[in-house]
């Protein structure tokens, strides 16, 4: 891995989305731009990438704390899900675009339901998000069968949407909650419409014993038999992996969205970062949805992603801060597939920069910017967002939400659901 080195009194000049200067100030004084930020005691970053999460639930914010993973989904959130209508996700997705775009994420991946609508939240936000409209069979082919044909056509339609902002990915629930045929036919697709697949991975340790009694098997082996490993991969949470299923994710290059916060919450366990890392495995960082985390806020995962692996194994010299760093950004580009357009502060790449404002008592003095950063740093301290040369947020001011109104809908819509 190549270190990059901060630049001091730097300057990133960008033209047509496009970043056409990145380096010292002194060098750029012949640029002539429209518009000129002085970022004076802030510091550029790429945009921070969420490679997991179910945005609109934001809805569901603080609605079932304190449970274990099933009864939260089955006595909680999917009752909740029922009563859902589209437009309440567009108003939940839009709260969640709000979030990140204040927390300094520039792009994120979803899995859930009415994508379309989210893909709509994602265009008027100014985002770049990776989309796949989920898949669950739970025992129903006919079910599984329309919800692949759901997931197709999302891809099909909304792959590249929003001047590119959009791309799309197949979203297969979890091997545990879709048969071996139709993980095939996902694959199939998959390979057909050139995307690649979101699934969520060995959840927890409950689920990965009942998996093996059922079916002989780990989550992975199961998933290596169907061929769904060939595709480009993007696999939620990885906790409590043997060695041969992590053999297997590197074998097939298999990109891991580490999700500690949620994993903590729920009482999950911690997935093996550093031996996945160490097999050359590709992590980068998500939040999962609002309901179990119950933030958007990268910030606060890189150093919960940190913290986590260091007591996993009791070893503070684990996932050092510059790492975490790159999971949170070309880790994590590299994750959804994007990495020779985001991820990284180049020219030629894409102009998705935020400027984090370095001026507060909590991040000074600046030893070691990498470790302000993951450990000091929080998403309020962001000021300014760029998304594909645009300017999403500037001095924290939203330029592209309502800010007022998304929350009073959101407010309201949460409620409303309640009563349903
Ligand atoms: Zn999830």
């Amino acid at each position: 891995m190549k270190k990059r080195t901060p630049i001091k009194d730097g300057a990133v000049a960008t033209k047509d989305g496009k970043i056409t200067f990145v380096g010292k100030n002194a060098f750029a004084t012949n640029i002539q731009a429209e518009k000129k930020i002085n970022a004076k005691g802030k510091a550029a970053l790429p945009g921070l990438i969420n490679c997991h999460t179910h945005v609109p639930m934001t809805l569901f914010r603080g609605i079932a704390e304190d449970q274990p993973l099933d009864v939260w989904l089955k006595k909680a959130i999917w009752p909740l899900e029922a009563k859902l209508r589209s437009e309440d996700i567009y108003t939940g997705a839009l709260l969640g675009c709000l979030e990140m775009i204040k927390s300094g994420t520039t792009c994120f991946a979803d899995m859930y339901f009415h994508e379309d609508v989210i893909a709509k939240a994602v265009e008027k936000s100014g985002m770049r998000g990776v989309l796949a409209e989920g898949i669950i069979e739970a025992g129903d082919k006919t079910l599984g069968e329309k919800m692949l044909n759901e997931s197709v056509n999302f891809a099909r339609s909304f792959h590249g949407y929003a001047d590119g902002r959009v791309t799309a990915l197949l979203g297969p629930h979890a091997a545990y909650s879709c048969s071996p045929e139709l993980l095939i036919k996902v694959k199939e697709k998959a390979s057909e419409l050139n995307v690649g697949v979101h699934i969520h991975l060995a959840e927890s340790k409950e689920m990965f014993k009942e998996f093996e009694q059922r079916y002989g098997s780990s989550e992975v082996e199961f998933l290596n038999k169907t061929d769904l490993l060939n595709r480009h991969v993007l696999a939620a949470h990885c906790i409590d992996l043997s060695v041969e299923d992590m053999q297997l994710l590197s074998k097939d290059n298999v990109n891991v969205a580490y999700v500690p916060v949620a994993n903590m919450k729920l009482g999950l366990g911690a997935a093996k970062i550093k031996d996945l890392v160490d097999l050359g495995v590709n992590v980068g960082l998500g939040t999962d949805g609002p309901a179990s985390n119950n933030s958007l806020d990268l910030f606060e995962t890189m150093k919960m992603a940190a913290l986590l692996q260091k007591l996993t194994y009791s070893n503070p010299k684990v996932l050092p801060v510059y790492d975490v760093s790159r999971m949170a950004t070309i880790n994590g580009a590299k994750a959804l597939g994007l990495e020779r357009n985001v991820g990284s502060l180049e020219v030629g790449k894409k102009a998705d920069i935020i400027l984090v404002d370095f001026s507060k008592p909590h991040l000074r003095p600046l030893h070691n910017i990498y470790a302000n950063i993951v450990y000091s740093a929080r998403g309020s301290d962001v000021d300014t967002v760029i998304v594909d040369g645009k300017i999403v947020m500037e001095n924290q001011q939203v330029k592209t939400l309502d800010e007022q109104a998304i929350m009073k809908k959101a407010e309201k819509t949460a409620w409303d659901l309640l009563s349903r």
